[in-house]
């Protein structure tokens, strides 16, 4: 089929939306590690897991063997309300970049949150809410996922506790607000409302939080409240299942076309987009069907996959959630605070540090300045203002397609973006003044930190 006839944008109508998530560990011969109980070292029975996680997502994270897994008729209902998204052919940036390569990207960030994270967080609220609970308690740092949770949950008429790093309740007070007024209940972390919040209150009383102790905080408010549990936006593989709907979707929408992606790029934070959007790729390629090629994009100041070291490590930074194997910079791990553009997780999703591992999947690392150089120049032909975290997909994509440029193959790159930037203009501010830097972590800096990985085996 001639390009000419491809449209710019790719919808699929309402009964061609998949109707099943892809568990992609279903296809892989060399599973991703256990999840172990730090306590005892031995693998995270479900019994365990329970405690803090609502009892069918435990299901789904402990299930390596369904390939499918029905997506609930009243969860398929709200997907409608957003989905499917659109299959976007960068016409115009193709034209701008004078490149062969036909470039495509899924968006994800038509929906309040502004970014995939509602996929994931109306599954994981719906289960709670089939489970009998009162409600769901999470972190958030720039606030995309606690955004999200908090729409699922008023959807659902389910309590919503977010803690919110608290440098970020005070300087993205917007989020905050739409939270809010989706009727979830903000508290800044670390907070006097937990023990482990108020014990590093003590120990560091001008502290602007982190994640990690935002999730600690999480953990003991749903774990000391009863008819509450805990969830995670990314990193768990239940994470990447949900987020499966986006490679579900691309790959129904390509195919009706007769496309076939050479190159696939997702940005990479805890993985969950990436891993969604090449699920049912990464699939067939396990499978012997076809071939891919698979690149995870990162910030250089967070580097995990790129030089990271593949360990059991701790998920958060208050030490109380399981330990996974996976690329970790070590729980400890902190990027440097100039660094403006998302993605500062410490570590990486069990399945796609196994696939990396594997060699199935490339990746690489991109510097701020030139994620937002292109960011601008996307943002500037394509319309769309997109996000920190989804730019370094786009640096990627447009790196790929000049390259294509100078040896004149017409590739097929396909790359996730994953939301809007409206909340982050500050970061933009700071481009646009010529004040944003760059951070490059020391090899000193990287060992110091891996040198304290927890000491297990495996
Ligand atoms: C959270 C987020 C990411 C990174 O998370 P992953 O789990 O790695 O997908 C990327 N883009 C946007 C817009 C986000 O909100």
């Amino acid at each position: 089929m001639s390009n000419n006839t491809i449209p710019y944008k790719i919808y699929l109508e309402e009964n061609e939306m998949p109707t099943q998530w892809y568990n992609v560990r279903a296809d892989m011969k060399k599973k991703p590690a256990p999840l172990l109980n730090p306590g005892t070292g031995k693998p995270c029975t479900a019994e365990e897991l329970s405690h803090v996680f609502c009892d069918e997502l435990v299901k789904q994270e402990l299930n390596e063997t369904d390939r499918f897994i029905a997506i609930p008729d009243e969860i398929l209902n709200f997907y409608k309300m957003y989905r499917p998204s659109p299959l976007v052919r960068a016409y115009c940036l193709e034209k701008k970049l004078g490149t062969p390569a036909k470039i495509y990207y899924k968006f994800e960030g038509n929906n309040t949150s502004g970014s995939h994270k509602l996929n994931s967080a109306i599954a994981q609220a719906y289960y709670a809410k089939k489970q009998g609970l009162k409600g769901v308690t999470t972190e958030t740092g720039a606030g995309q996922w606690g955004t999200a949770l908090s729409m699922a949950c008023s959807y659902l008429d389910l309590d919503c506790q977010v803690y919110m790093v608290k440098v970020s309740y005070e300087q993205k007070p917007f989020r905050r607000e739409v939270m809010r007024t989706y009727g979830a209940k903000v508290t800044p972390s670390p907070s006097m409302t937990t023990e482990v919040g108020r014990k590093i209150l003590s120990e560091f009383p001008e502290t602007g939080g982190s994640l990690g102790c935002a999730i600690s905080e999480a953990v003991e408010a749903a774990t000391t409240q009863e008819g509450y549990r805990y969830v995670l936006g990314s990193v768990l593989s239940q994470v990447l299942l949900h987020q499966s709907v986006i490679g579900m979707e691309a790959k129904i929408a390509m195919d009706k076309y007769g496309i076939k992606p050479d190159v696939i790029i997702g940005c990479a934070g805890g993985g969950s987009n990436l891993g969604g959007l090449i699920s049912p790729f990464m699939g067939e390629k396990l499978r012997g069907e076809a071939d891919y090629r698979f690149i995870a994009v990162e910030p250089a100041s967070c580097p995990s996959f790129t030089r990271g070291t593949y360990a059991y490590d701790f998920c958060d930074t208050g030490k109380v959630c399981p330990l996974q194997k996976m690329y970790t910079l070590g729980s400890g791990f902190m990027p440097s605070p100039n660094h403006a553009g998302g993605l500062r997780y410490h570590g990486m999703s069990a399945i796609l540090s196994e696939l990396y591992d594997q060699g199935l999947m490339e990746a690489r690392s991109v510097e701020q300045t030139s994620v937002f150089e292109a960011a601008q120049q996307f943002a500037r032909v394509e319309g769309i203002l997109p996000a920190p975290e989804s730019s370094h997909a786009i640096r990627a994509a447009i790196d790929e397609a000049l390259r294509c440029k100078e040896t004149g193959e017409e590739k097929t790159i396909l790359f996730g973006l994953t939301g809007t930037g409206y909340f982050d203009m500050y970061a933009y501010a700071a481009y646009n003044d010529g004040t944003m830097s760059d951070y490059i972590p020391t090899d000193e800096e990287i060992a110091a930190s891996i040198a304290k990985l927890p000491k297990v085996n495996g």
